[in-house]
């Protein structure tokens, strides 16, 4: 059988849901929605998860506002270069990038809403706001700083391949690929 030559990227927890914030995954390993790519014969690379790289799996659930900085967006950057090559490299060798999936909802790795919080920092044990603090995180319409720091990576480098959302509560990309 001929290779299909068609690739899929996808973020870290797609394929490993243990690297999500502890607390936050119903989900027992990997999401169905990779039996999916792989009847369809796509290729899958898992993109690492940039939180678990730099704050292991103790850590808690962060805002994007939290990682929006110079070092956090380095690192990534960093992260994702040899993946930005290896795309270059298939993409001109004739294989089709048939898309990256990325995690609506994450502060890293959402694509049309990541989660937000101006309040969202600082010393929990003490703190008299715990619940004005919580209630204030919430969704908005703007992408992870991950995912930010892929996109400009994929126009600098010049490639053309669409990042999409993925959905996980309904299973479900925000487009078909
Ligand atoms: S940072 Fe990204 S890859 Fe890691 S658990 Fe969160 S959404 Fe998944």
């Amino acid at each position: 059988m001929n290779r299909s030559k068609e690739i899929v990227a996808v973020c870290h927890c797609i394929l490993n849901c243990n690297s999500k914030v502890e607390g936050l995954s119903e989900f027992k390993g990997a999401q169905e929605i990779s039996i999916d790519l792989i009847n369809k014969g796509y290729g899958i690379i898992q993109l690492p998860c940039p939180e678990m790289i730099m704050y292991g799996i103790k850590r808690w659930g962060h805002v994007k506002e939290q990682f929006d900085n110079r070092f956090f967006r380095k690192h990534c950057r960093e992260m994702l270069k040899p993946y930005i090559y290896q795309l270059e490299d298939y993409i001109k060798s004739g294989y089709s990038i048939k898309g990256i999936i990325a995690i609506d909802g994450s502060p890293s790795c959402g694509y049309n809403k990541t989660c937000s919080s101006n309040n969202w920092y600082g010393e929990l044990s003490g703190c008299k706001n715990l619940i004005q603090k919580i209630e204030d995180v919430h969704m908005v319409e703007w992408k992870g700083i991950f995912i930010k720091e892929l996109e400009n990576l994929l126009m600098e480098y010049d490639l053309n391949v669409d990042i999409i959302g993925f959905d996980e509560s309904k299973n479900k990309l925000s487009k078909e690929i």
